[in-house]
This record gives C-alpha cells, structure tokens and sequence, in this order.
C-alpha cells in the first residue's frame, strides 16, 4: 500500500514537472497575426502588451493603429514613433502584429567592423539550417545605423507600402544598442518578412527603429534557434474579411527591406 502511494506521488510530481517543462519551453515564438495582415491594411489587433510579455522577452512588432516600430528587449516595450522619440509602453496597449520569444543565446560570435549585409552573411554561415526560425540579437557599437519609423494611421487604413512612402528615416553615428529580431525562413513568406527582421534601439533609450541599414564597430552576434512558431490569428472582423491570395512579397521588399 505505501509502495503504491509513493508510486503515486511520483507520478504526480513526474506530470507536473513535464508540463512545467512543456509551459516553459524556451524554444518557440509566439506571433500574432501575420505580415501579410499587415501589408493589406489590417493595423488593429486584440491582444495586448500585456498577453504578449506572457509569451517572451524580446521581439519586434508594431502597435495598434500602426503606431511606430515595436522592440521589447529584456521584458520591457518600447515603441519608436515616427518623431524618433522612444517611449516605454503601458501594458494596456494592444498589437496588431508582433513577433516575441523568450530569448536564450545557442550561440555567440563576437565581430567588428562589418556591414548589414556581412553581418546577415556571418549569421547565414553559423546557422545549421536557412528552414528554421532563429531569434537575432546584436549588442555592440554601431559607426553607423539607418533606421525608419511610420505615421499612426487613421482609418480606411491604406496597405503599409503606402504608409512607408512616407516613413520617418533616422541616422545614427557611432552609438551603443542593440539589434532585436527574427530571421524568418522563406518557407514562412507571409508570415513574417522572410530574412532578417531587425529593429535597432540604443543603449541609452533615445533612439532605434525599423533596421534600414547599419556598420558594426564590434558587437557579440547572439543566435537562438527555434523550431517551433505559435501563430495566433485574430479573430477581428478586418482579418476574416481580408482576402491574402495575392503574393505579397515584392511589397514587403519595398516596405520592410
Ligand atoms: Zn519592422
């Protein structure tokens, strides 16, 4: 009898400890809504900052109305608005797109002196696999950094590659930040921008934005490989009515690239 009680008991701490396990899994990104949502104009969400931290620490996005360019770094929102102020978000704040995770480095690779475009290509060659998800951060110093930010939008919402017409661009020399994203597999075009998704936010939290373009003075390259996407689709009027049969990818290349 006291066998099987422990047996029992056991067994109950093995299941609580799996789900634990399974709760907490560090390897999958929650993403609400898609980019192609975004393209066609669908700048409202109904999950809120608040949802979103449950899911992760870090990740990019944008805020409801298509309010400026969403970085949450070590737990906290910030939003880049289209005057280049930074501000901290209130958790109330809802989200019509973003892309989080809970961030945990697999790999570390300290560089200097390289381009966007080198830097996207170091990563390319460290990474086992173009197919999977990888969350992106890059701490360092920066001799240079070209970021943009969009205008809040007032309905009829237009498609973002008419918002980013008229986008903000913002230039930085030789600044301290960090570099947040999500390097998407083509696989998962409409999803979110396939390749790398940065936004940059400096170290001091004056300045950042959509990454434009940036030179590395030196930096460490954190990866973390994720296998797993949680994709949460809204279930707002404006994202069942919207129609996504149209490739969207000469588009986002316009608007995101
Ligand atoms: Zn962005």
């Amino acid at each position: 009898m006291k066998n099987r009680f422990t047996a029992l008991v056991i067994l109950f701490f093995v299941l609580q400890l799996t789900t634990t396990i399974a709760q907490n899994k560090p390897d999958i990104i929650f993403q609400t809504s898609t980019i192609d949502a975004l393209m066609n104009g669908i700048y409202d969400g109904p999950i809120s900052l608040k949802d979103l931290k449950e899911k992760g620490n870090f990740g990019v996005g944008t805020y409801n109305g298509l309010d400026g360019e969403m970085i949450l770094l070590d737990g906290i929102f910030y939003k880049v608005d289209f005057s280049g102020k930074v501000i901290k978000m209130n958790l109330t704040t809802q989200s019509p797109f973003a892309a989080v995770t809970k961030f945990k480095a697999d790999k570390k690779i300290s560089a200097s002196r390289l381009s966007f475009k080198e830097l996207q290509e170091l990563i390319d060659k460290n990474i086992p696999s173009n197919n999977l998800f990888y969350a992106i951060k890059v701490e360092g110093k920066f001799s240079y950094v070209k970021t943009r930010s969009v205008p809040k939008q007032q309905k009829p919402y237009p498609k973002l590659v008419e918002v980013t017409k008229n986008q903000a661009v913002f230039e930085f020399k030789d600044i301290k930040g960090t570099l947040v994203g999500i390097r998407t597999p083509e696989l998962a075009k409409g999803i979110n921008v396939p390749g790398y998704h940065l936004h940059f936010i400096s170290k001091d939290k004056t300045g950042g934005g959509h990454l434009l373009a940036c030179d590395i003075e030196n930096a460490e390259i954190l990866i973390d490989q994720k296998q797993d996407i949680l994709l949460s689709l809204p279930e707002t009027k404006e994202f069942l009515d919207a129609n996504f049969s149209k490739d969207t990818s000469e588009d986002i290349k316009k608007a995101e690239k």
